[in-house]
């Protein structure tokens, strides 16, 4: 039975695992080994819904809390720059996996030549607002957000509760393991400290120090379907810039760029292609575009991918070190909020003692997880047409999505229909049938059905559009919300009786 944790890295991933296994599992004992000097990523800054249902449903963080340490700001989704629409928006909320019964088709038919105000999201990403307004003029908190968020920042509030959640933190370099019949049995310190455990969780990030290092597990790569493999990384300080209620990803010759809004800081990254493109190049192009950006880059090399099998014996994998995909669709943490719940729930069900098959069957599920962020991810460039430099020629390609080959084929038949879900019967995923039509939508990928929606109903659809602008139009922004939640009678959801 498993008694004592130790959990490898105190980057996100194992402080929102050791948090959410002590929150959830309060009789285990479970201790942290972090290594200082090696230290954490320090990129992580975009986040979906999942994460913040996560933090205060199911670890039970408190609101107030979270908001005064961590300081996010609300992101409603991400505003495209991409493909021959120009841009489009994908939103938390639901755009296209929806239809309304008086107009008869999905809403996506009535998308051919724009997404925007699609919903409500999308009029709020469109007028630059959070939230639209009360009676009272504060803003309506509504539940499709998640969070932008500094990572050392998020790092730092993850600690503090862990630490409240008496979680132990030890200092110390982890150089070596002692191997038994159930996997590792002891954790060696380069002092000579020895650290037993009956179960060891490897948030040790790229280094994989556990699951690669000492079981061997091998990695499976998606270099056939997703062909970046580099980041640069910078930011400034905000001037007069509006903080905007979106991520934005913008495409480039060679990849494509994030902006990241926090309150006082601006955050940009390009994700290129080291086969096209070298790092002078790239941060050349980088600068180009975002002059404000410091002369010195930090390059972050990556490798996209998972471990075949996270969970070995008593060892189970979690953030980089399970697996890693280019932060497109800022899947990272939604993944480790998703494989903590998982741990958590599957070591309550089986009452601390795992069997061989529930293990197995956690394989299974990342498997099919990672082969869906993989193809969703790709379907970003397969049909982005817009440039024509070998990098997108390449993607328009080379890309691999054999995965989702019948999704294609029903889209490019039958056009933005909602039936498409029946095709997916494992469909289980964060970004859902909404993620998938957005993307087919947004790019214009090859369809030939025509959007011609009958125009009496085309008529009502864009009445409903510029209703919902108009309410967008009156909305709080991000700054002006923010000064709402900082008033001291402000009351968050989980402090009302
Ligand atoms: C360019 C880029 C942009 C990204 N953007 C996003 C984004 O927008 N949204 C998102 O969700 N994710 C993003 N990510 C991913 C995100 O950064 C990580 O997934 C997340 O921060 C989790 O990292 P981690 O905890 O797995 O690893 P790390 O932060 O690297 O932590 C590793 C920990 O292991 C410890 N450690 C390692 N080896 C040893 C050892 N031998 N002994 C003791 N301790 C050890 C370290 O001290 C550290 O505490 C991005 C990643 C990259 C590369």
């Amino acid at each position: 039975m498993i008694q004592k944790v130790i959990v490898l890295g105190s980057g996100s991933a194992g402080l929102l695992a050791a948090l959410t296994l002590k929150r959830r599992l309060p009789q285990l004992d479970v201790e942290i080994v972090r290594d200082p000097d090696i230290g954490v990523i320090g990129v992580g800054e975009g986040s979906t819904p999942n994460f913040v249902h996560h933090l205060f449903n199911f670890v039970g963080i408190k609101r107030k809390r979270f908001y005064d340490m961590a300081k996010p700001t609300w992101k409603l989704g991400i505003r495209f720059k991409w493909g021959p629409r120009g841009h489009f928006d994908y939103t938390f909320d639901q755009q296209l996996d929806k239809e309304y019964r008086e107009l008869k088709v999905p809403n996506g038919f009535f998308c051919g030549e724009t997404l925007d105000n699609a919903s409500l999201s999308s009029a709020l990403m469109g007028a630059g607002k959070a939230f639209i307004r009360k009676p009272n003029r504060s803003p309506e908190i509504q539940q499709w957000f998640s969070f932008h968020i500094e990572n050392h920042n998020l790092v730092e509030t993850l600690e503090a509760e862990a630490n409240d959640a008496r979680v132990r933190i030890t200092d110390g370099r982890m150089s070596g393991a002692e191997r038994n019949d159930n996997g590792i049995e002891a954790i060696l310190l380069d002092d000579g400290r020895r650290l037993e455990a009956d179960f060891f969780v490897d948030a040790s990030g790229f280094r994989a120090e556990l699951i690669s290092g000492v079981l061997g597990e091998p990695f499976v790569s998606f270099d056939k379907t997703l062909f970046c493999d580099r980041a640069v990384v910078g930011g400034w300080e905000r001037g007069d810039e509006p903080i905007l209620p979106y991520t934005t990803a913008e495409q480039m010759s060679s990849g494509w760029c994030w902006q990241i809004e926090h309150e006082h800081h601006v955050n940009r990254g390009y994700v290129f292609s080291s086969d096209m493109i070298s790092d002078e190049e790239a941060f050349e192009e980088f600068r180009r575009k975002n002059p404000k950006v410091p002369e010195e880059p930090r390059f972050v090399p990556f490798t996209a991918g998972h471990r075949r099998r996270p969970w070995v014996d008593n060892v189970f994998a979690i953030g980089n070190s399970a697996g890693f995909v280019e932060p497109l669709e800022a899947t990272a943490l939604m993944v480790v909020c998703n494989q903590s719940k998982a741990l958590a729930t599957i070591l309550q069900q089986s009452t601390l003692e795992v069997s061989s098959s529930m293990r197995a069957m956690y394989n299974r599920l990342q498997d099919r997880e990672w082969s869906l962020i993989r193809d969703f991810l790709g379907l970003h460039y397969k049909f982005n047409t817009a440039l024509d430099t070998p990098f997108w020629q390449r993607c328009r390609e080379e890309t691999d999505l054999s995965g989702i080959q019948e999704v294609l084929d029903f889209y490019e038949e039958n056009g933005p229909s909602v039936l498409i879900r029946h095709l997916l019967p494992d469909f289980v995923n964060d970004f859902g049938v909404e993620g998938f039509l957005v993307m087919l939508v947004g790019n214009r990928a090859p369809c030939r059905k025509e959007f011609k929606p009958d125009p009496k109903a085309l008529r009502k659809w864009q009445q409903r559009c510029s209703f919902l602008a108009k309410q967008a139009k009156t909305g709080v922004d991000v700054k002006e919300a923010l000064g709402f939640t900082r008033q001291p009678n402000w009351r968050w959801e989980d402090e009302k009786n």
